[in-house]
C-alpha cells in the first residue's frame, strides 16, 4: 500500500460578517482580545467594525 502524505487542505475560515467560505491565506484578519476574526474582504470588515460599535458616539443618530 502506498503511503502517500496527504497534501494538507487550506484552511478555510467563514467570513464573520457574510460567512462566506474563504481560503485563511486571503482572508482579512482582526485578531481580537479572544479569538482572531476573518473577513472576504476590506467591505465586510468595515461592516464588522461599525457593528462592534467602536465608533458608536459617530453617527447614532443617523440610524433610522
Ligand atoms: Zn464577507
Amino acid at each position: 500500500m502506498t503511503n502517500k502524505p496527504i497534501p494538507k487542505e487550506p484552511e478555510n475560515v467563514s467570513c464573520d460578517v457574510c460567512l462566506t467560505e474563504i481560503p485563511e491565506s486571503v482572508a482579512m484578519s482582526s485578531e481580537g482580545d479572544e479569538y482572531t476574526q476573518h473577513f472576504c474582504g476590506i467591505a465586510c470588515y468595515d461592516k464588522w467594525r461599525e457593528k462592534d460599535g467602536s465608533s458608536a458616539d459617530a453617527e447614532n443618530d443617523e440610524e433610522k
